[in-house]
């Protein structure tokens, strides 16, 4: 058996037992072979596993992770979209208005941002009713009305972001809105 590579029977570990070893895995830089696998789960983790180039790992993962979003918020329709104004404008809950999210106001509390990012408006990306990027952060958001109905989504909920960022690049993942995904792979490349 090759030294880097790491053989798992899925007949003989449950799927919390594999995940529980993919931290020693990764820090090992070890490869990654499941057998007996029909778990979609366990077959991505293990082909990030087994991209040793950083940059193409975290190209995977972004997309994985987008697309994995997209679907929880297109079958569940969180947003409720009616005429371009969301559940929450519909409610009046924040400062959202048309476009929800998309459109931007600047919230002082929003420290982090520089000011061409906190000028108001409707979001660069957004074309017609369209985002033209795929931002990481704005996916993973959810405003206020959503959270207290329990709808949050965190890098620590989401295997693929859990165990193959470190701290920070996990705050860059929540934070950095309006971001491209080149831009955001340098950022967390440069912060790995
Ligand atoms: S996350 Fe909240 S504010 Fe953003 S579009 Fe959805 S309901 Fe509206
Ligand atoms: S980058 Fe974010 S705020 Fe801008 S259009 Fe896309 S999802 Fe909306």
């Amino acid at each position: 058996m090759q030294k880097d590579l790491v053989i798992i029977d899925c007949q003989k570990q449950t799927k919390s037992e594999i995940i529980k070893s993919i931290p020693k895995i990764l820090k090992k830089n070890q490869k990654l072979k499941l057998i007996n696998c029909q778990d979609p789960e366990l077959k991505k983790i293990a082909k990030a596993v087994n991209y040793q180039d950083l940059k193409k790992r975290y190209q995977y993962i972004y997309d994985e992770v987008c697309q994995f979003l997209d679907e929880q918020f297109d079958k569940h329709n969180y947003c409720q979209f009616k005429n371009d104004l969301c559940i929450s404008a519909q409610k009046k809950h924040s400062h959202y208005r048309e476009y929800g999210c998309c459109y931007i106001r600047p919230v002082k509390k929003w420290y982090h941002f520089s000011k061409r990012e906190l000028k108001e408006g409707k979001c660069e990306y957004l074309d017609g009713h369209q985002c033209q990027t795929k931002s990481i952060a704005c996916k993973l958001f959810t405003c206020y009305y959503l959270q207290e109905q329990n709808i949050r989504f965190s890098p620590d909920d989401i295997i693929l972001l859990k165990y193959f960022f470190n701290k920070k690049q996990k705050k860059i993942i929540e934070t950095s809105f309006y971001t491209s995904k080149e831009d955001m792979i340098e950022k967390l490349l440069k912060n790995k």
